[in-house]
């Protein structure tokens, strides 16, 4: 393996000086570049090489580029890596025809090294982009992958809008589209972009594309808003300038219809591109369900050990800004594990559920309670007097030991008790608090403040003031 490698790409040509010229291109651009020359033995050259592109000619001695599409399909591990066609000849009912077939994108001979390093630029950043979604997902969605689809259908309407410099371009555009998609489409004008950052947002824009800063500011524009980051971008440029097509896929356009406004060219990329924006977004959706999943703790709902430690960062960090204190409390239930030998384990496990929600009530919005681990819970509270915050300490002790557990069955209540430990950090604070080993000395102190609850008697709070 060498060094700087960016990605690997599998050209596939017939002809070996065609071969030898996109490997010197592509090996330049620190690319690693594997070989191969026909169909036959492909499906074993991809498992061994795990290409992240490729690059194959139209037309190869036994098929053609789309059957290195159909190829990939096949394999569900290299179904997403993308092809590009090289044809001989600028042919336009070829190309869609290219297209049409799945392939992600087609560049005729002869092209410049900088439009053919532009679209690998793109595609491989679409591809790691997903892949980092993939990989996320991979701890949820195992043998859910069916289910979690099948929920989310019917998918979403889809909308479509065409964005012109003129709104007589857009006019039609907008007619010679609408008997080749599906979807609504709706046109706008530029500059004027609020037409189509307005909800609902477009799936998909179709933009026509100028030479010039603000052609670049626009598409700058649109990737950068959270309404439109995820759109797809197909862009129309009137000739076939290859730098101008290079700079739009650099400014995050997803494809390019050189030579003007082709209907049946922006109408097959239409489709792939929305396919996989879908596809994108699905696995966009799952993550943040799975976001959600990791942060909370499955059996009481409240929000994990992980998330606490972020949440109280972030707390330390708006304390220190607003010069107000804010108190951690470690609360631990006493002789939990006596309960469970003298109930059961699932008995145990009501009274840690009924724990948190007591718990959660006695906080209410003052601040956010965790379950730290086993029996043992952390309530922050913000913006607090440390004479507030014993007194919600002292409740938070109440809460548990003042009205009995009953978990179903009112004739067999049981009597829990619970030791809070409490530290407060109060103004003024040094900007050391920001420091994850400072959270730590601040969850240590509460420990020991639990601690000598503990060794008190428990069923009760003890202080310990940080140090400021
Ligand atoms: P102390 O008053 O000193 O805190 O005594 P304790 O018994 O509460 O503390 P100890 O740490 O000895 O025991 C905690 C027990 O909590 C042991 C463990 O089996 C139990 N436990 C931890 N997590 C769970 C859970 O999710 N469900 C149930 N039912 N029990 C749990
Ligand atoms: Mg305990
Ligand atoms: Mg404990």
């Amino acid at each position: 393996m060498s060094m700087s490698v960016q990605g690997t790409i599998l050209v596939l040509d017939g002809v070996a000086t065609n071969r030898i010229m996109l490997k010197v291109q592509l090996t330049a651009a620190w690319y690693q570049v594997v070989q191969g020359d026909k169909l036959k033995g492909l499906p074993a050259l991809l498992r061994r090489t795990r290409p992240d592109l490729v690059i194959a000619s139209q037309t190869l001695p036994d098929g053609s580029a789309s059957d290195v599409k159909a190829i990939l399909a096949g394999d569900p591990t290299l179904s997403d890596v993308p092809v590009v066609a090289i044809t001989q000849q600028n042919d336009k009912a070829a190309r869609v025809q290219a297209l049409a077939d799945g392939l992600d994108d087609v560049l005729a001979y002869p092209y410049k090294d900088t439009l053919l390093l532009a679209h690998v630029r793109s595609l491989l950043r679409a591809r790691v982009e997903r892949q980092e979604l993939q990989v996320e997902d991979k701890t949820k969605s195992i043998g859910f992958a069916e289910t979690g689809t099948a929920l989310i259908t019917p998918a979403p309407s889809s909308r479509i809008a065409i964005l012109t410099l003129a709104a007589r371009t857009g006019a039609i555009w907008n007619k010679a589209l609408a008997t080749r998609v599906p979807q609504p489409i709706s046109s706008h004008d530029l500059p004027n972009l609020s037409g189509v950052l307005s909800s609902p947002v477009p799936d998909a824009i179709v933009v026509e594309l100028w030479d010039g800063a603000t052609c670049r500011n626009m598409l700058a524009d649109l990737r950068s808003r959270a309404a439109t980051r995820h759109t797809v971008l197909i862009g129309v440029i009137p000739d076939a300038s290859s730098d101008q097509t290079a700079e739009a896929l650099d400014w995050g356009v997803d494809a390019v219809c050189q030579g003007g406004f082709d209907p049946d060219e922006i109408a097959v990329r239409l489709k792939s591109q929305i396919a996989r924006k879908r596809r994108d977004d699905r696995l966009r959706a799952s993550l943040r369900n799975g976001l959600a999943d990791s942060l909370t703790d499955p059996l009481t709902g409240l929000c994990n050990r992980r998330f606490a430690m972020r949440a109280l960062h972030q707390i330390a960090r708006q304390s220190s800004q607003s010069d107000r204190g804010f108190a951690i409390m470690l609360a631990d239930l006493d002789h939990f594990k006596s309960i469970n030998d003298q109930f059961g384990h699932d008995a145990g496990d009501q009274v840690l559920t009924e724990t948190a929600s007591r718990l959660q009530q006695s906080v209410d919005q003052r601040g956010f309670v965790a379950r730290f681990g086993g029996e043992e819970f952390m309530i922050c509270l913000q913006n607090v007097t440390p004479a507030n915050a014993l007194r919600a300490a002292e409740r938070i002790c109440a809460c548990i030991c003042s009205e009995p557990f009953r978990l179903g069955e009112p004739q067999n209540p049981i009597l829990v008790t619970i030791s809070v430990g409490l530290v407060l950090h109060a103004p003024p604070l040094a900007d050391s608090v920001l420091k994850s080993d400072d959270m730590e000395g601040l969850l240590k102190s509460a420990d020991r403040a639990l601690y000598a609850a503990k060794q008190s008697g428990r069923n009760q709070v003890r202080l310990r003031r940080s140090a400021a």
